[in-house]
């Protein structure tokens, strides 16, 4: 019996030293973070770094991800991971939900959780706690009168496309977005003929359809491709054949060499990159292009061009995004 209550008291000890390395290991990715090295190292994000160099597995990454950027916003967060009250399996839920206004209420409910009662916690607390299921058009007066066809117009500049979409719970989010008289008219149409399928099946459909002519310009693998090709003149044309070929060598992600030596390997928001820039006298040939992603491309173009230069041109990208 002796030996079971110094064995435990041990188990104990371990228990807490291992919960102190892991909050003091958050605490260090917080600053790291914040001073954003993981992009001085060469890395699209902080993800990427844990995954990439660290050699976290993607789950493990992005848990410690969130706690890196929960304990910037909410540093009272560190305590209880600490002495175990919160229990480090909680956080993607409590991030959900927490933050730096509402965290003296928010957090202590999340004391002694599981991972499941914990995502009940955030049904709860969460603004939209039951994901509706209607879809609703509304009209909205605007400077065209009624029944006057709008062109679509582009977004003003800074706004951002994701802002319209809100998480409701893991599976679901709500899409909110203004549309024309004529789109409301077009989708009355649809909606009449398929009656089978819902507002979200029919537009998951249609962005499917755009997404596969997108991707299918995009470079990337047309089953017959054509057998003439004829040279263009203008030099930000890239051939088709060249997308390909591209492609097919660099397989279809980010050929960035990150610190560690190996390649980012990134398949988000992939481009064509000109290793020496068009401006610069470049090519469209395939010793020239490059597969990147688009966080390694403004900072392939940052490089060669200067951040003076780019930053008239950068687009405010979300922090953060895996
Ligand atoms: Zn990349």
């Amino acid at each position: 019996m002796d030996t079971a209550r110094e064995l435990s008291a041990q188990l104990a000890t371990l228990l807490r030293r291992e919960r102190s390395a892991l909050a003091e290991f958050l605490v260090a990715l917080a600053d790291f973070d914040a001073r954003r090295a993981w992009a001085e190292l060469g890395y699209a994000s902080l993800f990427h770094y844990l995954h990439r160099e660290l050699g976290l597995s993607k789950g493990s990454a992005q848990y410690r991800k969130v706690a890196a950027e929960l304990i910037q916003a909410v540093p009272a967060v560190i305590e209880p991971l600490r002495d175990g009250r919160l229990c480090f399996t909680t956080i993607i839920e409590v991030a959900r939900v927490v933050d730096a206004r509402n965290w003296e209420g928010a957090l202590p409910r999340f004391y002694g959780l599981s991972r499941h009662e914990a995502a009940e916690v955030v049904v709860a607390l969460a603004p939209h706690p039951a994901p509706p299921v209607r879809t609703v058009l509304t009209a909205v007066r605007g400077p065209g009168s009624a029944g006057s066809t709008v062109e679509p117009v582009a977004p003003p500049p800074g706004s951002s496309r994701s802002a319209a979409l809100t998480p409701l719970t893991a599976e679901r989010q709500r899409l909110h977005v203004t549309v024309s008289e004529r789109f409301g008219r077009k989708l009355e149409r649809l909606r009449d003929l398929r009656p089978d399928l819902s507002d979200d099946a029919l537009l998951e459909a249609a962005v499917d359809l755009l997404l596969a002519k997108a991707e299918k310009r995009k470079g990337a693998l047309t089953e017959r491709p054509r057998a003439s090709v004829r040279p263009s003149r203008d030099p930000r044309h890239i051939p088709a054949h060249v997308r390909r070929e591209v492609w097919r060598r660099d397989g279809g992600c980010c050929q960035w060499r990150v610190a560690s030596g190996e390649i980012c390997g990134s398949t988000h928001a992939l481009q064509l990159d000109h290793v020496v820039p068009l401006a610069l006298g470049g090519e469209s040939s395939p010793g020239n292009l490059r597969v990147l992603c688009a966080a390694h491309n403004l900072l392939a173009a940052r490089r060669v061009l200067g951040d003076a230069l780019m930053d008239r041109h950068a687009v405010p990208r979300a922090r953060g995004a895996p």
